[in-house]
């Protein structure tokens, strides 16, 4: 299954990767990691399951993401089959890969336990689990558990101060994008995800609201004021998703279904018809997309300017040989050759060769 996210992306990325490779260097724009935030059980697994197309995180009613969950995906080459081969691998169980989702899930439940206890404990400590597959970008998402009130189980007294101390060591770093998830049959201005959100980002410039559960609202009510940010106004707007609920996890409809019911879902609703680019897990991808383009455009010049000071320095080299060999000519050659390439590779990214980019 393709991944909805990262598809306008993974051409540049993959551009600069070559690119980066004829240079012999390894180093490659570094992507900013996205991490969800909010509430208990208001969607915030479910939304990153769908971003990254593939069922395996582990979901439900109940408190279920009760540690940090670093979600490094890391593209592969197609086999030369054409096949594609898509696994996990755990930094707890290195050299191990899991080819089934549902046994990551189980892995992921059985790791939490071990750290966090059986009696919904929480712990900040990371589980990290890198995926291989030749339909993602280069990105970390990161899946945290929710902020709670009330301790239960084996839960401390100051629960709710702990994980909000979790969620801000990860989202207050500048290059961390934040999706800020509210369901929509809660109340907007009261929104956990919005406020600590708020706190890590005042200006909103890296914030994106995401409101779930749009399918049980109240009857007679609709999410229009809240994805027209005439409640609490985000410079990055919001994407109004619905997601598989408990019977449809229970019953084990796919992802893929569950975006069949989606677009659906805002079909039929008029109140939506007006709103369709704030609308479904598509363009919540979009939107991840535009900002993640954006983010390569900004760093590009840095990039570039190290590449010519590689070359000044390589011409330095040239000098103080006395005079220029056949094979360091030759070289010299090569570096202006791939350099040139790159700023072209730079130019039409700026003007934006595709139709994802150019909406910008
Ligand atoms: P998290 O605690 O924020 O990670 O929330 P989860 O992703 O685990 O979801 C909590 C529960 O809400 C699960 O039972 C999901 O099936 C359900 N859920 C999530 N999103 C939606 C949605 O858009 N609509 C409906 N009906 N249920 C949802
Ligand atoms: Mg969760």
């Amino acid at each position: 299954a393709a991944a909805p996210l990262g598809h306008s992306v993974i051409p540049i990325a993959n551009k600069l990767q070559d690119i980066f490779a004829q240079l012999g260097s390894t180093s490659t724009i570094e992507l900013p990691q996205v991490a969800v935030v909010g509430s208990q059980s208001s969607g915030k697994s479910s939304v990153l399951e769908a971003l990254v197309g593939r069922d395996f995180l582990p979901r439900g009613s109940e408190i279920c993401t009760r540690r940090p969950l670093v979600l490094q995906l890391l593209q592969t080459k197609q086999k030369a089959d054409g096949t594609e081969e898509e696994y996990g691998e755990f930094l707890h169980l290195p050299g191990k890969r899991f080819y089934n989702f549902n046994e990551i899930r189980m892995e992921i439940q059985a790791e939490t336990e071990r750290e966090a206890g059986g009696n919904k404990g929480v712990s900040d400590k990371q589980i990290r689990l890198k995926i291989f597959s030749p339909n993602v970008l280069d990105i970390t998402l990161v899946d945290l558990p929710g902020i709670t009130k009330v301790p239960v189980g084996d839960q401390p007294s100051d629960i709710e101060a702990r994980i909000r101390t979790m969620i801000m060591s990860y989202i207050k770093l500048p290059s961390c994008l934040i999706l800020a998830v509210t369901p929509a049959n809660s109340d907007l201005a009261n929104s956990d995800a919005l406020q600590i959100a708020g706190n890590a980002d005042p200006d909103g410039y890296r914030t994106i609201g995401v409101i779930t559960k749009l399918d049980i609202m109240d009857r007679g009510t609709d999410a229009r004021n809240f994805l027209l940010g005439k409640v609490i106004p985000l410079r990055l707007g919001y994407v109004g998703v619905v997601n598989r609920s408990q019977e449809d996890i229970i019953l084990n409809r796919t992802i893929k279904d569950a975006l069949v019911a989606e677009e659906k879902f805002f079909r039929s609703r008029p109140v939506y018809s007006d709103l369709t680019d704030r609308c479904g897990v598509p363009q919540l991808a979009k939107k991840l997309n535009q900002i993640l383009v954006q983010h390569i455009k900004t760093v590009l010049p840095g990039l570039k300017s190290r590449i010519s000071a590689a070359l000044v320095s390589v011409a330095k080299e040239h000098a103080s040989y006395g005079e220029i060999t056949e094979s360091k000519a030759g070289q010299g050659a090569l570096l202006l050759n791939i350099l040139s390439k790159y700023s072209e590779a730079f130019s039409s990214m700026i003007e934006g060769k595709n139709e994802e980019m150019s909406t910008l």
